[in-house]
Order: structure tokens, then sequence, then C-alpha cells
């Protein structure tokens, strides 16, 4: 991708090349010390149990020269992962119609900076992350659905002057948007 990117100056950030190869965890099998396999919640991609795992701590490395062929195989196979870009996009399109949601949008679709987008206790986020007063549009909205529930998915996008803020509920409830000022 960074070829393409020096090939071609004027190539716009897309959320296709934006996508990113499928990341997996390590290990090897329990008295098989050796062989690096790729492994998710369920054990080795090439079909081994989670119980007969030993986890490493880095991530699995395709081109290593221990590599299991068949994770390998599979790794290459796996559909690749969409930006933080992309997710977001995906999840503030539930937002309320208006143009704070739509130049979000907007923001996301030219690569506009993910700066934070964490899950926590909603009292420590907005007390943390958000000065309430500060926020143009949708401040009393951003408010209400940080006191409405005691935890929270908080993400924000910088794009030029502004900082976008946005509560994403763990309910799967709509998203809310405000805008502020982007301070250093
Ligand atoms: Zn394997």
């Amino acid at each position: 991708m960074l070829i393409r990117m020096a090939q071609d100056p004027y190539s716009r950030w897309s959320f296709e090349a934006a996508r990113e190869p499928a990341r997996f965890g390590a290990g090897e099998v329990d008295g098989v010390p050796g062989t690096e396999h790729a492994v998710d919640a369920d054990g080795t991609l090439c079909g081994i149990p989670e119980q007969r795992i030993v986890r490493y701590r880095h991530l699995f490395v395709a081109h290593g020269r221990h590599a299991c062929p068949e994770c390998r195989r599979q790794v290459a196979a796996a559909p690749s992962q969409a930006s933080a870009q992309e997710r977001l996009h995906d999840r503030v399109v539930a937002a309320a119609p208006g143009s704070t949601r739509d130049d979000l949008l907007s923001a996301l679709r030219t690569g506009a900076k993910v700066v934070r987008w964490i899950d926590g206790p909603s009292a420590g986020l907005a007390q943390y992350y958000v000065k309430l007063d500060e926020l143009r549009d949708g401040a009393e909205a951003v408010a209400q659905a940080l006191g409405a529930a005691e935890s929270v998915g908080l993400a924000q996008v910088d794009d030029g002057p502004w900082r976008f803020t946005v509560v994403l509920p763990h309910d799967g409830g709509r998203p809310v948007v405000a805008r502020g000022p982007q301070r250093p």
C-alpha cells in the first residue's frame, strides 16, 4: 500500500486502501515446541483446540521460518480488517441526522484521525476526556448519553479546527455526536 501511495501522489485516502491484514495471536502446541501457529479464541486456525495451546505474547508472524503452513495459508485467506475510521463510520451512520453527524461522516471518509476510542465508566470518561462547556453542537445530548449509562464507548476524531466527540451506548442504542474546538 505504501508503494502504491508513493507512485501516485494524488491517490486519495479511502476505506478500501486503509484496510489492514487480519492479525492473530500466536502459540505452540503444549509438548510440541518449535512450530508457531496462528491462534484465535477457539484454538489454532489449523484446528488444534485452545486447551492444548501455549500462547506466545507476540502476534503470529506468517512469514516466520517456524510458522505452521496451514495457519499461514488461513491467515493469508482471512478477510482484511476495517480501519478505525471505517468501523466508527458504520456506527455513526445510526446517529440522529444533522450537520454535525454528516460532517463527521465525511471527515471519517477522508481519513480524519480517530484520536481516541475507548470503553469505560461514563463518569470517568466524562471527567477526563469531555469538556462539555466547550462543545458547540450536541453538548446536551452528549451529557445525557454520558449520564444515562454506567459505562459507554467514547470516540474522538480530529478534523481541521474541530474535535468531534461520539458517545457509543453499549446497548446498541443510537450514537450521539457533538463537536467542539480542538485543543493542542
Ligand atoms: Zn497451525
